[in-house]
């Protein structure tokens, strides 16, 4: 589903990515944690275009993604293009990122019948079923600024999930979350993972990982160290550099 092959990414003369590669097959829930500054959300950036790589390759379903190969010659894609393959990978962030000035069914709404030019009472059926899923169908009516973290971030789930991505990229989903809240947030994901849908989830909750992601990959200095299962990435790992971190979350 993805394939990212030594992919750089330079912010200046810093080097936030030096030659990541990863895959990642359909339904397949990989955690990725790390230091502060290791590159994680940079790379989730990255699998979404809101970064353009500048060394390496990323496909998603086999399709190169923000250039088009000519001969041996790579042409960046326009806008437009890129805009159609972001539209593959929905992203959920640690700060929610709803409108404001928008209801929660408006939020939901919004993408699919301005984007995805979907019938809008069609667009609103699936956003009460979404609401249902993230078990908060009461609100559809409310406003942001009147919701929960918990609750926001749940909403920004269903509105990513509104758009029907074939990938969903969570950069630190509960970080900013008040600890009683996270755990219905993590359980909404849980769901979406036994659902079958494929997940990129940088994290600190290590329990999460443990016990949802089918693989563990532990980022320092724009670098993946070391992945592997859950049990043996987090109980057993093989690098100094990851006993450290793993001592340092828990
Ligand atoms: P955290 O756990 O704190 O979120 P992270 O692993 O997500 O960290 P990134 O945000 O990917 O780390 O940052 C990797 C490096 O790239 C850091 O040194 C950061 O300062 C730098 N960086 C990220 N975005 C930019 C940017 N837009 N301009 C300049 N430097 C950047
Ligand atoms: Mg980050």
């Amino acid at each position: 589903m993805i394939v990212a092959l030594d992919v750089s990414k330079h912010f200046g003369p810093l080097k936030a990515l030096d030659g990541v590669s990863l895959e990642v097959a359909r339904g397949e829930v990989v955690c990725i944690i790390g230091p502060s500054g290791s590159g994680k959300s940079t790379f989730l950036r990255c699998l979404n275009q809101l970064e353009r790589i500048d060394g390496g390759a990323i496909w998603v379903n086999g399709e190169l993604i923000g250039y088009r190969r000519e001969g041996d010659r790579l042409h960046p894609l326009s806008d437009r293009e890129i805009a159609r393959q972001r539209l593959a990978s929905g992203m959920v962030f640690q700060r929610f990122n709803l409108f404001g000035h928008m209801t929660v069914l408006q939020n939901i709404i919004e993408g699919p019948v301005t984007v995805l030019r979907r019938p809008r009472a069609e667009a609103i059926a699936d956003a009460m079923a979404l609401l249902e899923q993230v078990g908060l169908s009461d609100k559809r009516d409310s406003y942001p600024a009147e919701l929960s973290g918990g609750q926001q971030q749940r909403i920004a789930i269903a509105r990513a999930l509104a758009m029907k991505p074939e990938l969903l990229l969570f950069d630190e989903p509960t970080s900013a979350l008040d600890p009683e809240l996270v755990g219905d947030v993590l359980a909404v994901m849980r769901d979406l993972a036994k659902g079958g849908m494929t997940m990129i989830v940088v994290t600190h909750e290590l329990g999460f990982a443990r016990e949802v992601a089918n693989r563990v990959v532990f980022m320092d200095n724009g670098r993946v160290v070391e992945q592997g299962p859950p049990g043996t990435l987090l109980s057993t790992p093989t690098h100094a550099r990851t006993r450290e971190f793993i001592a340092a979350v828990l």
